[in-house]
């Protein structure tokens, strides 16, 4: 298997697709937002100083999460079998990645970036449930949760607490300033695949899949 990114804007889908792609190509998901909220979660020295950062929708610093991802990617478990959401977040995060894929005789084979415009990226976020037992992600304006697509109890239905109004125009803000400029460095690598976003989620689904199908690996 293979390596890849899916890039895009908070809201974007990433994480939907991700939970697909995991399942259906045995992949393993390096979520960076999630690792940090499980810090957060465990109430350890690192998620009590990133806990104020999250909440108001800025980036924590590059070396809150170097470990972290350093951590996973030199698992051999899960070599080439990647799919990073939301990381890499600015260009010196790119950096690092791409000198610990070397490091640790690795690659990356595709950059997904989900293109998805401003408005519709706060109304997926405001209404954004994620299953704390599945993982599914449901949407209560787009896609709610029903007994005929999602078999857990409506209880472990959550929110996160950086999905609101307030710091929605923040998480944009740092992802138009910091995050996209990586884009240029995948390009020039020729990792970028552009997807569009905006569609239906099994559209986009199938895409990412046939062009998964074609990867090098
Ligand atoms: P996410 O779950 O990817 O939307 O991330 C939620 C929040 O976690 C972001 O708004 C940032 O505050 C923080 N975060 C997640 N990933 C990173 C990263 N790679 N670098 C810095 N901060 C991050």
């Amino acid at each position: 298997m293979a390596n890849v990114i899916l890039f895009g804007p908070p809201g974007a889908g990433k994480g939907t697709q991700a939970k697909y792609l995991v399942d259906k190509f045995k992949l393993f998901k390096v979520s960076s937002g999630d690792l940090l909220r499980k810090e957060i979660e465990n109430k350890t020295e690192l998620g009590k100083k990133i806990n104020k950062i999250i909440d108001q929708g800025s980036l924590v610093e590059d070396n809150c999460i170097d470990g972290l991802i350093e951590k996973i990617i030199s698992n051999k478990n899960y070599s080439n079998m990647l799919i990073f959401d939301g990381y890499p977040r600015n260009i010196n995060q790119a950096k690092t990645l791409d000198s610990l894929i070397s490091k640790y005789n690795q690659k990356i084979s595709c950059v997904f970036s989900l293109k998805v415009n401003h408005d519709v990226v706060v109304k997926r976020i405001l209404g954004r449930q994620t299953c704390s037992s599945c993982g599914l992600i449901f949407n209560t304006f787009f896609s709610p949760s029903t007994k005929e697509n999602h078999n857990c109890d409506t209880k472990y239905l959550q929110k996160r607490s950086d999905d609101n109004e307030e710091t929605i125009i923040n998480r944009i803000k740092t992802y138009d300033i910091k995050t996209l400029p990586i884009l240029k460095h995948y390009s020039e690598q020729n990792l970028l695949c552009e997807i569009d976003g905006m569609r239906d989620i099994s559209i986009i689904y199938k895409e990412i899949r046939e062009i998964m199908h074609t990867l090098d690996t």
